[in-house]
């Protein structure tokens, strides 16, 4: 997946259609942003400077698919997350985890989240009509994620077994987010085919990816023109501009 942060508005669609696309439920009150559940969320960064130099990116942070040591396969008790070496995907099963919550302490891109409730969708308000049969239902006590959409990659091969096709087409399993994204500034496709557009923008001088320096490999690249974005992802490079001294992140 590779996001250009330079087109992202933060508008908010993809949190949206990850939720719904993934039976994520809404409770009446959300008020509280700690047990609030979203597998993709947006964070809004500024680089600190007063008007008028202040600039305002907004970061899109879905699961990284971390692909070397993965942290939260790691760290697993009950085998509940694992990384798959045929899709690249970090899994997670719900009826394995114990609900310990040390994948999430493990993880460095916050991207795992604890369900503190059953889910919630009450048959009056309509909330039933776009639940999805092919998204497991999840129970209180486990910890969720981003999973890129799986379900889709499987319906995508599914077609394509049908067809009698061995192979992909680009843009035939693309995730929810990427879909939905009106700006689109999401571009989904397979890393390792040189024809594939996200192979492409990654080779661009303003691609990065969050946290580099840990060295989890993250399948997510991130695009952006401006330096101290770049910089707050972990991509510094001294002596190449002023490092920013405030930033804020909310
Ligand atoms: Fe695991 Fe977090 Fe990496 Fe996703 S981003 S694979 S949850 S460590």
């Amino acid at each position: 997946m590779v996001i250009d942060l330079d087109k992202c508005t933060g508008c908010g669609t993809c949190m949206v259609a990850c939720s719904v696309e993934n039976n994520v439920s809404v409770r009446p009150d959300e008020s509280d942003p700690q047990r609030r559940l979203t597998w993709m969320r947006l964070y809004k960064v500024t680089n600190g400077k007063p008007f008028p130099e202040t600039e305002v990116s907004y970061f899109p942070r879905p699961c990284m698919q971390c692909d070397h040591h993965t942290p939260c396969v790691s760290v697993c008790p009950a085998t509940a997350t694992e990384m798959s070496y045929e899709t690249g995907i970090v899994s997670q099963i719900y009826t394995r985890c114990i609900g310990c919550r040390y994948c999430m302490a493990a993880c460095p891109y916050h991207a795992r989240v604890f369900n503190w409730w059953d889910g919630y969708f009450p048959k009056s308000k309509g909330m039933t009509r776009y639940l999805s049969p092919e998204i497991s239902p999840r129970m209180r006590g486990v910890v969720e994620k981003c999973t890129f959409c799986h379900h889709r990659l499987m319906r995508a091969k599914t077609k394509a077994y049908a067809e009698g096709r061995r192979e992909l087409e680009e843009g035939e399993y693309i995730t929810a987010c990427t879909e939905a994204c009106p700006a689109q500034a999401i571009t989904f496709g397979d890393l390792n085919n040189p024809d594939h557009k996200v192979a492409k923008l990654i080779k661009s001088p303003y691609a990065f990816r969050l946290l580099e320096k840990l060295g989890t490999e993250p399948k997510v690249y991130y695009l952006s023109s401006k330096d101290w974005v770049r910089e707050l992802g972990d991509n510094f490079l001294p002596g190449q501009y002023e490092p920013v001294t405030k930033v804020k992140m909310g």
